[in-house]
């Protein structure tokens, strides 16, 4: 039964962003409804996927100073970390042109890692209280994140990196080899430099935590429709309803949290929004001695490598191709062939059965998600495009989502986020 006054929420998608949001909205009193075409945190979504780490070292944005000289490389070498499909690039060149003017510059690159910063700072905390709430505090581990290189000069290659982490306030440790092989036996001796990210956090189940937060949200009184929503349904600039497979869902407020098919949705609302799939994979081993016991990113094989519930998860790849391009299952070879280097003892393993999976990051050529009201209408608003940062940046966006919506004050500055950044000559918040 609707409260009085209450205004019923529609939040489409129900992966971390949708389902943080709408626990929130539940928990502010609103009426929500749920719409996923899929189970929230399902495989479909990239929250289910991703590489675990909620880490307040996300802030270094992919494009920086320098990186179009690679491009060429990215068309050519299919082994390599990021690639580019040749069959989309006409497609894909607008996005990719953004995406290389938004890394020209130092001061480009700084003032994204600080907007990156405001979502990610307190992402381990947020994510260990929220564990906590639901009952699930194991799924959250805060014991740190480590980054391993071959030595000390492979680590200062990457000083800019490490300069966009400093400047946004982040505290590392330096490991020297004992101290390397001290906290990560498994590593293959050719690494003797590290560096451990003491703030960072994983979480050891991301699928089972994110329905989770859903099913709290359906506990406290949401609804779950299980459909895929096509358009908006308005009366003048007020929402009425949101169309979909299933026919039309009444409704005062949409949120738009369809991570990256977000686009059409966007559209449909006013905004034309620069927003491609940055294609992503991993491969799922058992290894059962002699594998990593915390989190670890290789710098030679820019992977993350995460002990889960399921066994060491591998993952990793960029590539740009269309959302609805078949996946290359060659990719997570690709991984397990670096992982194989990392560690010896995966190294000596024969038939290894390896669950393989594909998703869909949802990505802006600024690496800044989406978050604010549409420009169409002032009932329907944005909560996508959080690139290789939405798994830790979901608790906050809901929370930031929930307070625009209730009309509450914002803890810090959400105008980098504005949907309206993207308009050519013209910068309305
Ligand atoms: C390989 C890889 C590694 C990554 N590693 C990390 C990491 O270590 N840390 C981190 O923070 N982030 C990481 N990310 C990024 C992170 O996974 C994403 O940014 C985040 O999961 C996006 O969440 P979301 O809720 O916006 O979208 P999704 O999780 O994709 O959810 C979107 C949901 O919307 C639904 N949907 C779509 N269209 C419709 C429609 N029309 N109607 C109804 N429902 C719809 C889908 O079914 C889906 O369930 C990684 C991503 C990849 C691919």
């Amino acid at each position: 039964m609707s409260k009085v006054g209450e205004k019923h929420t529609v939040v489409i998608g129900g992966g971390i962003v949708g389902a943080c949001t709408a626990l929130e909205l539940i928990r502010a009193g609103q009426k929500v409804t749920i719409v996923d075409l899929g189970e929230p945190g399902g495989r479909q979504a990239a929250s289910y996927g991703h590489g675990c780490w909620i880490s307040p070292a996300s802030v270094v944005p992919m494009s920086l100073p320098g990186l179009w000289k690679q491009v060429p490389s990215y068309l050519m070498n299919p082994k390599g970390p990021l690639v580019i499909r040749w069959r989309h690039f006409p497609t894909l060149l607008p996005w990719l042109v953004r995406f290389l003017l938004a890394g020209a510059s130092v001061r480009k690159v700084e003032s994204t890692a600080q907007a990156l910063s405001w979502l990610l700072r307190d992402s381990p905390e947020r994510h260990q209280v929220l564990s906590e709430k639901l009952g699930m505090p194991d799924l959250i581990r805060r014991d740190g994140l480590l980054y391993a290189y071959p030595d000390r000069r492979a680590f200062e290659r990457e000083a800019l990196a490490w300069h966009l982490r400093r400047i946004t306030g982040l505290r590392w440790r330096e490991l020297d080899r004992t101290a390397l092989a001290l906290r990560e036996p498994g590593l293959d001796e050719h690494y003797s430099f590290g560096i451990l990210a003491e703030d960072g956090a994983h979480c050891i189940d991301p699928g089972a935590y994110v329905a989770r937060i859903a099913k709290a949200a359906l506990a406290d009184g949401a609804q779950l429709v299980r459909a895929r929503v096509s358009e908006f349904v308005f009366e003048d600039d007020r929402l009425s309803g949101v169309r979909t497979d299933q026919g039309t869902i009444a409704c005062s407020r949409a949120v738009v949290a369809a991570g990256a098919w977000s686009k059409a949705l966007a559209r449909c609302a006013g905004d034309r929004i620069p927003l491609e799939s940055e294609r992503g994979y991993h491969g799922v081993v058992s290894l059962e001695r002699g594998g990593p016991r915390h989190p670890v990113m290789p710098s030679d094989g820019k992977m993350a490598n995460t002990p889960t519930t399921q066994g060491l998860r591998l993952s990793g790849q960029v590539e740009l191709a269309s959302i609805d391009a078949p996946p290359n299952w060659r990719r997570v070879d690709i991984l397990l062939e670096h992982a194989r280097k990392t560690y010896p003892a995966l190294a000596k393993l024969k038939d290894i059965e390896i669950d393989r999976w594909m998703g869909h990051r949802p990505s802006t050529p600024d690496g800044l998600p989406v978050i604010g009201r549409s420009s169409r209408s002032p009932d329907v608003f944005y909560a996508f495009g959080h690139g290789h940062v939405g798994f830790a940046s979901g608790p906050i966006t809901g929370s930031i989502v929930a307070q625009q919506i209730t009309g509450n004050d914002q803890p810090f500055n959400i105008r980098p986020y504005s949907p309206r950044r993207f308009r050519l000559g013209r910068y309305e918040p």
